[in-house]
C-alpha cells in the first residue's frame, strides 16, 4: 500500500472553506458552529471514501473472505475527533478550525452522540468496528438506522424523564445513501408450493413490500489506508402514497401504508438486557437481517457468479441473539432463489455463521411466539419448522429419545422460537464474552449441547478501543505513556506493561497522581458548566456508570451510602476518606423499579449534600443522561470503579475495562471480565469482596433467607429500615425494602445484596485506607494501566480472527 499521504493546516483550511461555500454558500465569517461542524466532517468523509474505494478494490482482486457483523446495535458516540484522530490528522484540523475562527474543543462537542444502542453490547460492536478496521480486517457492520437513537435523560424532581434522541439533523454529516443499493424486504403473505415442468418452487404473493435503503458511514482505521463500513439500513416505503385512496379523498388512508413501513427504523427499543415480544421489534430483526443478507449474497454473485464457494468468502457474526433470522434467510435464498437442495443450502448456511452469545439472564433471552413469526414470515416459518425438525431428529438419535435432554434444546418448542438454541444448532462457532461467562455457557446454559459438539464451543473476551479510551480522551495520560518510552502501545497494546518499570519511581508515580488530579478538575468543570453542580475534587471520585438493572446492584451501592451517612452522623470523628459517588445510568422506560432506583439515589443525593455534617466528606452526584460522550470526559476523571454485579450475572462488562485503563482502581466481585482483570492484578491491586458466582448458586440451592442478615447485622437493619423511613422529601422507598426482605412478587433479594453487604463495606474500608497513601494508590494505579493491554479490543479481534473466523490481520 502506498504511504499515508497527510495533509497541512493550510490544506484543510481551504476544503473546509470550500465545504462551506459549495454546501451551505456561505464563508467562514457568516457560518454557524453547525455549518462548520458539517464542513469538517464532509471534509474527513471525502479522505476516507477515498481508502474506502481503495479498501473495496483490494478485497475485490484479492479475493478476500470478509467479515460481517450484524448487530442491532451500534454504539458509535462522536466521530469527528475520532475519525481526525485515525486518519492522523488531530493536530491539523484542531489547527485549521481555531485558525478559521473556531474553538476546537467546542466544536467537537456540538456533535450529537450516535446512540444506536444501549449500553455494553453496541458500544463493544463500535470498539470492534474500529479494531476491525485498523487490522485491516475486510469487514462491514449492518444494523438499522434508526431515526431516534437511545433516549436522552432528563432528571425532573429526582425522576427519570426520557426525551427523544433526534440525532439525524447533525449526525447525518456521516452518513452516504446509496438508492442503487436498496433491497426489497417482504412481510406477510401466503406461501404456495407449485410444481411445473422445472420442478418445485414456492411462490409468494399477498405480501407487503418494505424498501430498505443503506445509509453508509465510513469507518477509518488507525494508521492504516484500510477503511470498513457501518451499513446502516433506513425502512422506506415503495408507494409514497396510494393515489387511489387519495383521489377517492381518503387522504389519510393514502398515506398510512408509508408511515407504517417507516416505523420500522424510527426508533431504538429502549430494553438492555430485556426480551419484549413486540411485532415491530421483529419487524425491525426481520428488515435488517434480509436487507443485509441480500446485499451481501448480491455482491457476492456479482463478483464470483456462483454461491457455491460463499462460506468460504464470508463469515456472518451475530450479535447476540437479535439476529439469528439471518440463519433462515439465507437459506431461503439458497433454496428459493438460487435453486439449491436443503443439504447442500445447509452446508453453506452452517459453515459461515457464528453466533456470541452475552447474557446467561433468563429474562433477556428471544423466545418469539409462533403465531407471530407465522403471520409476518411466512416462508421463513416453514425454514424454522424444517430445521427444527431435523435438529429435533437428530437429537433424539443421539440422547436415545431422552426427552429430558432433547426439550430444552429444541428450536421450536411450546409454541415459541428459541432464538439462542437455533443459533447453537446453526452456527459454526459459539461464543461467550469472559472466560467465566464463556464457562457458565458450557457447565450450564448449552451444557448438553456442548457435550454433543464440544468443537462449537469457545470464548473471546471482549476488549475496548483503546485509542478512543485512552490516548483521546486522556491525553495527558496519553503523554506520560509516550515519556516512558511506551510510545508503541497504540498499535501493542501490550506495550503498556512497559509502563511497570516505572512502579517504584517516585517522579513518575506523583506526575500519575498530578494528571488524575487534573482530570478531576476538568470534569467538574465541565460537570458545573453544564448543570451548575460543583463536585469535591479532594475526595475520592467513587463512580458506577453502567445501565440501571437489578443484577448491577447501584442498590447495594446506595445501601453502603446510607450506611456511612448513618455513621457520620452518629459520630462526627467517624473516620472514613471522604468520597465524591458520582452515578450516571439511564433505566429502560418501562422498568419501573431501576426508575425508583435511580429516584432513591437522587434523594440520598439531596438529603447527603444539603446536611452540614456531610460537607467536604461525603457527596453523592446522579450526573444526566449518561452516553458515551460523557464517559470520554468521566474514565479520566475516575478513582474507583464500582463493578459490584452479583457474580454469574455480568456476562463481561466493558465499563469496567475503561476504568482500568485510565488508572482507577476496582471494588467488584468474582464477575464477568472482573475475574481476569483479578487474574492480570492479583490481590494486591483489585479490592475485590462478595459471592463466587459457584456461592451464589450454592446459596439459591440451598434457599438463600435474605431476612437473616438483616436480622443479625443491625447497621444493616438500619440501613434497610431508613428505606422505610424515606428521606425527607416525600418520597417513599418501602417497596425496595420489601423486595429486599420478602420479594415483592419475586424472589426476596433476588441478587443478593444483603448477603454481600458486609464484604462490600470491608472493601471499602481498605480502599479507603490506600486512598490515604497517595504513592502506594498511585503505584496501584499505574500497575492496573500497565496491565491493561489485553483488554483492548485489538486483541479480542486477532482472537476473532484466528479462533473464528479464520482470517489474516494486520501483523
Ligand atoms: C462502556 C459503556 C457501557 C457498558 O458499561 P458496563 O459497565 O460494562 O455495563 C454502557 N454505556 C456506555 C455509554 C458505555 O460507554
Amino acid at each position: 500500500m502506498s504511504a499515508l499521504h497527510t495533509y497541512s493546516k493550510k490544506e484543510l483550511m481551504n476544503l473546509i472553506t470550500g465545504k462551506l461555500r459549495r454546501n451551505f454558500g456561505r464563508d467562514v465569517e457568516e457560518a454557524t458552529s453547525l455549518h462548520m461542524f458539517k464542513a469538517c466532517a464532509l471534509v474527513l468523509r471525502d479522505i476516507i471514501n477515498e481508502r474506502q474505494l481503495a479498501t473495496e478494490d483490494r478485497v475485490s482482486t484479492e479475493h478476500l473472505r470478509q467479515v460481517h457483523y450484524l448487530s442491532l446495535e451500534f454504539l458509535m458516540g462522536r466521530s469527528l475527533m475520532k475519525n481526525a484522530y485515525n486518519l492522523g490528522l488531530l493536530a491539523p484540523l484542531t489547527a485549521a478550525i481555531e485558525a478559521l475562527g473556531f474553538s476546537a474543543p467546542d466544536l467537537f462537542e456540538t456533535e450529537p452522540d450516535a446512540g444506536l444502542g444501549n449500553g455494553g453490547l453496541g458500544r463493544l460492536a463500535a470498539c470492534y468496528l474500529d479494531s476491525m478496521t485498523t487490522l485491516e480486517v475486510p469487514a462491514t457492520g449492518y444494523s438499522i438506522c434508526y431515526e431516534l437513537g437511545i433516549f436522552k435523560q432528563k432528571i425532573v424532581d429526582g425522576q427519570q424523564v426520557e426525551l427523544p434522541d433526534d440525532w439525524l439533523g447533525l449526525g447525518d454529516a456521516w452518513l452516504i445513501p446509496k438508492m442503487d443499493e436498496t433491497e426489497e424486504v417482504r412481510f406477510g403473505g401466503k406461501v404456495e408450493d407449485v410444481w411445473d415442468q422445472s420442478g418445485h418452487h414456492v411462490k409468494h404473493t399477498g405480501y407487503d413490500t418494505v424498501l430498505a435503503v443503506p445509509k453508509d458511514m465510513e469507518i477509518a482505521g488507525y494508521a492504516t489506508q484500510h477503511s470498513n463500513v457501518l451499513r446502516l439500513w433506513d425502512a422506506k416505503s415503495p408507494t409514497p402514497v396510494d393515489m387511489g385512496l387519495f383521489s377517492s379523498g381518503q387522504y389519510l388512508k393514502a398515506v398510512e401504508q408509508q408511515a407504517m413501513a417507516e416505523t420500522i427504523s424510527k426508533i431504538l427499543y429502549p430494553e438492555d438486557n430485556h426480551y419484549e415480544g413486540k411485532s415491530l421489534r421483529l419487524k425491525q430483526q426481520y428488515f435488517f437481517v434480509s436487507a443485509t443478507i441480500q446485499s451481501i449474497v448480491r455482491k457476492h454473485r456479482a463478483e464470483y457468479g456462483t454461491l457455491r464457494n460463499f462460506h468460504q468468502k464470508h463469515v456472518i457474526q451475530i450479535n447476540d441473539t437479535h439476529p439469528t433470522l439471518a440463519i433462515p434467510e439465507l437459506m431461503r435464498i439458497l433454496l428459493d432463489e438460487e435453486g439449491y437442495g436443503w443439504e447442500a443450502a445447509w452446508h453453506i448456511v452452517t459453515h459461515c455463521v457464528a453466533y456470541t452469545n452475552h447474557t446467561v439472564l433468563a429474562e433477556a433471552l428471544e423466545r418469539w411466539p409462533q403465531q407471530l413469526i407465522q403471520t409476518l414470515l411466512p416462508r421463513i416459518w416453514q425454514i424454522l419448522i424444517e430445521i427444527s425438525g431435523r435438529y429435533q431428529q437428530e437429537l433424539t438419535d443421539y440422547f436415545h429419545g431422552d426427552l429430558s435432554k432433547v426439550a430444552p434444546m429444541a428450536i421450536i418448542w411450546g409454541g415459541e422460537v428459541r432464538m439462542a438454541n437455533l443459533c447453537v444448532c446453526a452456527c459454526f462457532k459459539v461464543n461467550g464474552v469472559s472466560a467465566l461467562h464463556s464457562d457458565i455457557l458450557k457447565k450450564d446454559v448449552f451444557h448438553d449441547a456442548y457435550l454433543r459438539t464440544p468443537e462449537k464451543f469457545t470464548n473471546v473476551t471482549n476488549g475496548i478501543d483503546h485509542r478512543r479510551w485512552l490516548s483521546e480522551c486522556n491525553p495527558k495520560l496519553d503523554e506520560l505513556i509516550r515519556d516512558c518510552g511506551c510510545g508503541e502501545y497504540l498499535l501493542r497494546p501490550d506495550a503498556l506493561q512497559g509502563l511497570e518499570r516505572y512502579k517504584d519511581d517516585a517522579g513518575v508515580l506523583s506526575r500519575l497522581g498530578e494528571i488524575k488530579a487534573a482530570n478531576k478538575r476538568s470534569f467538574a468543570a465541565w460537570v458545573a458548566r453544564e448543570s451548575g453542580v460543583v463536585l469535591n475534587t479532594d475526595a475520592m471520585f467513587d463512580v458506577q456508570v453502567k445501565r440501571l438493572h437489578e443484577y448491577k446492584r447501584q442498590l447495594l451501592n446506595v445501601l453502603h451510602i446510607i450506611s456511612l451517612y448513618q455513621h457520620l452522623k452518629d459520630d462526627p470523628h467517624f473516620s472514613f476518606t471522604p468520597r465524591t459517588y458520582l452515578f450516571g445510568a439511564k433505566a429502560a422506560p418501562g422498568y419501573a423499579v431501576a426508575k425508583k432506583i435511580i429516584r432513591l439515589i437522587n434523594s440520598v443525593a439531596e438529603l447527603v449534600n444539603r446536611d452540614p455534617a456531610c460537607k467536604d466528606r461525603l457527596q453523592v452526584v446522579f450526573l444526566e443522561n449518561y452516553r458515551v460522550s460523557l464517559a470520554e470526559q468521566l474514565m479520566p476523571a475516575s478513582e474507583l470503579s464500582e463493578q459490584i454485579s452479583t457474580a454469574g450475572k455480568e456476562a463481561s462488562g466493558t465499563g469496567n475495562m475503561k476504568f482500568m485503563m485510565n488508572g482507577a482502581l476496582t471494588i467488584g466481585t468474582l464477575d464477568g471480565a472482573n475475574v481476569e482483570m483479578h487474574q492480570v492484578l492479583g490481590d494486591e491491586n483489585i479490592f475485590l469482596f462478595g459471592l463466587k458466582a459457584r456461592e451464589v448458586a450454592e446459596m439459591k440451592q440451598k434457599g438463600y433467607k435474605s431476612y437473616e442478615y438483616y436480622v443479625h447485622n443491625p447497621d444493616l437493619k438500619r440501613v434497610v429500615d431508613q428505606l422505610n423511613l424515606g428521606f425527607g422529601d416525600g418520597a417513599a422507598y418501602d417497596d425496595l425494602a420489601r423486595r429486599l426482605l420478602f420479594g415483592d412478587g419475586g424472589p426476596a433479594d433476588e441478587y443478593l445484596l444483603l448477603a454481600d453487604f458486609e464484604s462490600y463495606r470491608d472493601a471499602h474500608v481498605r480502599a479507603g485506607q490506600v486512598y490515604l497513601d497517595p504513592t502506594r494508590w498511585n503505584q496501584m494505579s499505574l500497575v492496573n494501566i500497565a496491565r491493561s493491554g489485553i483488554f483492548a479490543a485489538d486483541r479480542s479481534i486477532r482472537d476473532y480472527a484466528r479462533e473464528i473466523w479464520d482470517i489474516p490481520v494486520r501483523a
